[in-house]
């Protein structure tokens, strides 16, 4: 069995999607996993999503999972259903008014910051529940919040890594009950990538995001 076929089997059995990371890699390079059936596409540079989406079928469900920049937004809009690293209410802002001038819905997931390293971008608690005050007493009728995503500390530390991932899913639920009781649409959690879906998944992750190890 390939190693799509076997991720997406592992997928299945906690109830996951599975989005392939797809950046740096060669139309040639994804293609087959089209033809293996994967639908769900991530790229985190807007760059490679504008070169890539025009050139592969259009059945294919395009994520943004990388940063993204204001300025960037209105470009990759058109391209992808969901956006996965939205960290500031700035880009909140700009994602809704773009949206609404395309009159498009469009997904998003919050990031938080649970690594320990500095570097990793992302929200603080505090951070978030301001972002959250904005979203419920603005109008927001074309973004909308699906859930969140994080990024593990890059460590063998396997209980470090577990540590954080709990983080997150207890951040869901904060997030869950506080905000969006009774919206079944607010349930992804997006966690997990070649080095530690398999904690993420064991942890109550709903999408990993998992590249290099289906290109090996
Ligand atoms: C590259 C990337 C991934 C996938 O990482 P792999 O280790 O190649 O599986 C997941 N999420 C984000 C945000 C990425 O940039």
């Amino acid at each position: 069995m390939s190693q799509l076929q076997q991720l997406r089997q592992i997928c299945e059995a906690y109830g996951a999607q599975l989005v392939a990371v797809s950046k740096t890699k060669s139309i040639e390079q994804i293609m087959p996993l089209y033809k293996e059936g994967q639908r769900i596409f991530g790229e985190n540079r807007v760059q490679e999503l504008i070169e890539k989406v025009p050139a592969m079928p259009s059945d294919i469900d395009w994520h943004l999972i990388g940063h993204l920049q204001t300025n960037k937004v209105k470009q990759v809009l058109p391209l992808v259903s969901t956006i996965h690293a939205v960290d500031s209410i700035k880009l909140l802002r700009e994602i809704e008014e773009q949206a609404a001038k395309l009159n498009k819905s469009i997904k998003v997931l919050l990031q938080m910051h649970i690594a320990q390293e500095e570097t990793k971008f992302g929200l603080s608690m505090l951070e978030l529940t301001e972002l959250l005050d904005v979203f419920q007493q603005g109008k927001f009728s074309f973004v909308q919040i699906i859930g969140v995503m994080g990024m593990a500390t890059n460590t063998d530390n396997q209980d470090q890594v577990r540590k954080e991932f709990k983080h997150l899913k207890d951040v869901f639920t904060y997030i869950k009950n506080g905000y969006f009781i009774h919206q079944p649409s607010f349930k992804e959690i997006s966690m997990g990538m070649s080095g530690d879906y398999q904690i993420a998944l064991e942890e109550g992750s709903t999408m990993i995001r998992v590249g290099s190890l289906l290109f090996e």
